[in-house]
């Protein structure tokens, strides 16, 4: 099966533009569905002109990701159609001869190109569009500096994890695939465990949450719940963006909670005290867990079907280059396997969203509905976040139900309960 390039090469295309028109018509039926009037749920949060505010907000991201997403389409299209990626792996094999190096080079070029090309992209819409909306506070300073270190840490741990995914395919055949699936769930684990102390601080600052009346009431509701928790930080999201959000992070002793520093501003003790109440009941319902096995058994699975297909030399050929190179192979497999990715995330997301509910009622249970829903109404505000999202584009791309959803969410349970 796959034996032809050029069949090779047309199910790539027909992937590759099946994948844009997906997005392209679910980001149309998104604009399409919004709705002039402020719903009653959050009609005291919003003003007329605030309102109006997050209906053009929505539609000049939406657009401008449209934009985006024509630029990339064509670039990968124009590259495939022309066997660009095989006159890149001709060029670098000019100077790398290590079968070792060679893929880091060709992924190197790939990724440095890419973001050249996406770089003015990720400018206008900080210092433009966030700007005009007033939630930009990252200077051009920050921006490149966290571009750097972007590069820095992608190279750090990207290459390490190429060059020993390389070695396995060349040394062990397709028994690779069983090896690399450990180390990488071993790496998940890692990141998981250490990003709030290893790979956060590089990009923001995080300090202790002072005592007083929030840090009271937090430490009292966590032990009251049984999950008591030691470690309280703040961080200055506040250097880049007013956007506000909260997050959990770290497996058993080191687990720690984050909260934005711009989510205090904006939310009384009750309101933060429920979103942290969120927060525990993802860890208190297991969805922590699940979704580390949920993950794990993705990467396995990929690892699988892509050691059955990967030592296929058409797979280089369609790419457009003249002999076998194990890069242009794993190119080619995940242009294939992107429709399976497709689908696995759309079964993520729906898990997720299964997910947000259940923690949403256990702060309700367990603490304050009011204060729950309050907060949600506040963070999806201040965030100007799209009230009226279509239900197809929710489907596809949300890993958190829209608003009102889990407004209702939220009410029913009560309804329910009593
Ligand atoms: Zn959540």
């Amino acid at each position: 099966m796959l034996k032809d390039p050029s069949a090779i090469l047309t199910l790539i295309l027909v992937i590759v533009s099946a994948g844009f028109i997906l997005e392209t018509v679910l980001d149309f039926l998104n604009i399409k569905s919004r709705k002039k009037d402020i719903p009653s749920e959050v009609s005291s949060f919003y003003d007329h002109a605030r309102y109006e505010q997050s209906l053009k907000y929505n539609r000049e991201v939406t657009k401008f990701g449209l934009l985006t997403g024509t630029v990339g389409f064509i670039a990968t299209f124009l590259m495939l159609m022309f066997g660009g990626f095989g006159l890149i792996d001709q060029y670098i094999r000019q100077f790398v001869q290590s079968e070792l190096w060679i893929p880091v080079a060709f992924f190197g070029v790939i990724f440095i190109a890419s973001d050249i090309l996406t770089l003015p992209f990720q400018y206008y819409r900080t210092f433009v569009i966030e700007e005009k909306f007033g939630f930009n506070r990252s200077s051009i300073k920050t921006f490149f500096l966290d571009k750097i270190k972007g590069y820095l840490l992608g190279a750090l741990i990207g290459i390490p994890i190429l060059l020993l995914l390389i070695f396995l395919i060349g040394r062990m055949g397709p028994d690779f695939w069983w090896i690399f699936w450990i180390v990488a769930a071993l790496f998940i684990l890692f990141i998981n465990a250490f990003y709030t102390t290893l790979i956060v601080p590089l990009f923001n600052k995080l300090t202790p949450l002072e005592d007083g009346e929030l840090k009271t009431a937090i430490e009292s509701y966590s032990r009251n719940v049984g999950f008591p928790i030691q470690n309280i930080y703040v961080i200055d999201g506040s250097k880049r963006s007013s956007k506000s959000n909260a997050f959990f992070s770290g497996l058993g002793k080191r687990k720690k909670v984050v909260l934005y520093d711009t989510l205090i501003q904006n939310h009384t003790t009750a309101e933060l005290v429920a979103v942290l109440a969120h927060e525990i009941g993802h860890y208190k319902r297991n969805h922590i867990i699940k979704g580390f096995i949920l993950s794990i058994a993705q990467t396995g699975l990929m690892l699988f079907i892509m050691s059955r297909v990967i030592f296929n030399e058409s797979f280089s050929v369609a790419l457009g280059a003249n002999s076998y190179g194990i890069h242009l192979n794993l190119l080619t497999f995940t242009l294939l396997y992107s429709p399976i990715s497709t689908v696995l995330g759309i079964i993520s997301n729906l898990i997720s969203r299964k997910h947000e509910f259940q923690a949403d009622e256990f702060a309700s249970v367990t603490f304050k509905p009011e204060a729950m829903k309050n907060a949600l109404k506040k963070l999806s505000v201040d965030n100007l976040s799209n009230l009226y999202p279509h239900p197809a584009y929710v489907f596809v791309n949300y890993s958190h139900p829209p608003l009102l959803t889990r407004i209702a969410a939220i009410d029913q349970a009560a309804v329910r309960r009593h």
